[in-house]
């Protein structure tokens, strides 16, 4: 048989062994065994009789990612090309930054959602990950690397809200103590902006950091060139950032700077005047320019002139340092091609 046990969740594998007739707590023992040993071969499976595991091998097999390809750059920035099971591909970025080592991981595969500046947005939208494809990235990014991830960022391909079920069996893998045993206080969520993704997340229990893409203060520009804001409408968003604030962590707001189109001092004290009295950190991104797409980043002076502004606010800024750009493993450079 060709059936793969890695794509069940805790609950499913014990559901799985009490349906065989096997005791529930053999589901725990495996889900172990898969996701905090990493083991690929159901012999090694020492807790269990030699008959389970060869019943097991009978019927399972164990499989989830394919590295097709790995670069890197001098700074350390690695991106591997992932094949999955059906042949689609993903792909997922690590950033060291010492002490911290980050994995930026895929929700999808492709993006639907065709915000104009994006490559990701360009190769359109072919389906969902399953939970453990996301998990899987970050296991097999560790084995790789040789150290576990201390941050997990889902800002890869896809809008991880848009495929929220899929996004929470991964955080149960990623979290479990005897799963991969990351703690959601160093794990970020960014999101375009779903409303009903975030009314999910804020009545979840998870409490992991939201991160917003704001990208423009003003309602009619921000449709222009991120379609999903049609549906999702700024104001919405701010209120339930705020509920998810007060609930949970602070939320970050992201802001790319694009050459011409969000860069002057002006949209800087646009976006002071937008979040005033809302405690909340600016991440601001230099554009990251892609071949195939017409925008740019803007000049360094620019950016110097737009972080200055902010630093007069009442909000923490950050300017992302833009790694690994040369090998198109920045942000809204994820297209996954071999
Ligand atoms: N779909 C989610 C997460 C993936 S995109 C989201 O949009 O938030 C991750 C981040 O990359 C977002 O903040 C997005 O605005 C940004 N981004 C997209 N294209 C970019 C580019 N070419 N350069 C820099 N950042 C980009
Ligand atoms: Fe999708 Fe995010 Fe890219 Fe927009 S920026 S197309 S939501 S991945």
């Amino acid at each position: 048989m060709d059936i793969n046990i890695k794509q069940y969740s805790l609950n499913e594998l014990e559901e799985l062994f009490k349906k065989l007739n096997i005791e529930k707590y053999r589901g725990r023992q495996v889900f172990q065994w898969l996701w905090q040993k990493n083991t690929r071969d159901f012999m090694e499976m020492t807790n269990l009789s030699i008959a389970l595991r060869k019943n097991l091998s009978a019927r399972y097999v164990i499989r989830d990612l394919r590295l097709l390809k790995n670069i890197g750059t001098s700074d350390g920035v690695q991106k591997f090309l992932w094949e999955l099971e059906d042949r689609d591909l993903i792909e997922s970025v690590f950033i060291p930054e010492p002490p911290r080592r980050t994995i930026c991981v895929s929700t999808q595969v492709g993006c639907p959602l065709g915000c104009l500046f994006c490559a990701t947005g360009l190769i359109g939208f072919k389906r969902n990950l399953k939970g453990f494809e996301i998990a899987a990235q970050i296991q097999r990014a560790q084995e790789f690397i040789g150290e576990k991830m201390t941050n997990i960022v889902f800002m890869g391909m896809g809008e991880p809200l848009l495929n929220i079920e899929n996004l929470f069996v991964a955080l149960e893998i990623v979290t479990s103590s005897i799963g991969l045993g990351i703690s959601q206080r160093h794990i970020t969520i960014s999101t375009s902006g779903i409303i009903e993704g975030m009314e999910k997340l804020l009545n979840s229990k998870w409490k992991v950091k939201l991160a917003i893409s704001l990208n423009f203060v003003d309602q009619a520009v921000r449709e222009k060139y991120m379609p999903v804001a049609k549906n999702n409408p700024l104001k919405e968003i701010l209120h339930l950032a705020r509920l998810y604030s007060e609930k949970k962590e602070m939320v970050t707001f992201e802001y790319v700077l694009i050459r011409g189109l969000n860069d002057k001092p002006d949209d800087a004290r646009r976006l002071i005047r937008l979040l005033k009295g809302f405690p909340s950190k600016i991440n601001l991104i230099s554009y990251n320019e892609y071949p195939e797409l017409p925008y740019q980043a803007p000049e360094p002076e620019r950016i110097l002139e737009f972080q200055k502004i902010l630093f007069d606010s009442e909000h923490p800024v950050t300017l992302r340092k833009s790694k690994g750009k040369e090998i198109l493993a920045g942000c809204g450079q994820l297209v996954a091609r071999p």
